[in-house]
């Protein structure tokens, strides 16, 4: 059974109307709602709860953490940010969508800013498969689309990614590497980018199935219960 913590800092959806349209239980549930299955339990933490929902136990029981932030980032303590990060380098999956590319424990783990550019028109984005045999790709044909997205564009300020699995084009022309995975000591990472919360993104079929894939493809492989140095002994002759 694969464990799955999804986090959502869970604003948008209690004081703007149009984003509480299109997720009336938040984000989270929705996301929660389209995992959950035989092999996938899944627990949900939001910012207001005590430590942000994320204890050490929460955390300790987490095979891999979904994010979505956006607009209080700066709220999450950085005792929080720092928690979670230790927990990837001991091996927890962590899976940060859309505008949490900015969120406390993405940037700790990528080393960079970050930062990307953006325009919030509407556009149709094409996301196309650039690595179809990559685990997370499976059951995404060639490419596909989404009517109504707010457009991330390159440079984007991270780390050479390991492996870059989709790359969204969008209508302006502008290009990203909308699916990117990285490895940071035992934990593996995957950044995805549609989620803007103004469109029904995660009742997308085809986002679903890219989700899901990242947490089976996420689940650690190896959980360290500490991270130190290992105190050698020399061969025997
Ligand atoms: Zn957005």
């Amino acid at each position: 059974m694969i464990r799955v913590t999804v986090w959502n800092e869970y604003l948008h959806e209690k004081c703007d109307a149009p984003v509480a349209e299109i997720y009336p239980n938040g984000m989270h549930n929705t996301i929660a709602d389209f995992l959950r299955c035989d092999d996938i339990q899944v627990r949900t933490a939001t910012l207001e709860e005590p430590e942000c929902g994320l204890t050490q136990e929460v955390l300790a029981e987490t095979d891999v953490l979904i994010w979505w932030g956006h607009g209080a980032h700066a709220r999450v303590p950085d005792e929080i940010a720092q928690r979670v990060r230790d927990e990837v380098l001991k091996g927890m999956g962590f899976i940060a969508l859309h505008s949490s590319h900015l969120c406390k424990p993405f940037k700790l783990l990528m080393g960079t800013s970050c930062n990307l550019g953006w325009r919030e028109d509407g556009d149709r984005e094409r996301i196309w498969t650039v690595n179809p045999a990559h685990p997370i790709a499976k059951g995404i044909g060639p490419y596909f689309e989404l009517p109504h997205v707010e457009t991330y564009a390159e440079p984007f300020g991270i780390p050479n990614p390991d492996e870059v699995v989709f790359i969204g084009w969008y209508e302006g022309g502008e290009v990203f590497r909308s699916g990117c995975t990285f490895q940071r000591e035992k934990g593996r990472i995957f950044y995805f980018q549609p989620g803007h919360e103004l469109f029904p993104i995660y009742h997308d079929k085809n986002v679903q199935t890219v989700i899901r894939n990242a947490v089976y493809w996420a689940t650690p492989q190896v959980r360290a219960e500490k991270n130190e140095c290992w105190h050698l002994t020399k061969l025997e002759k």
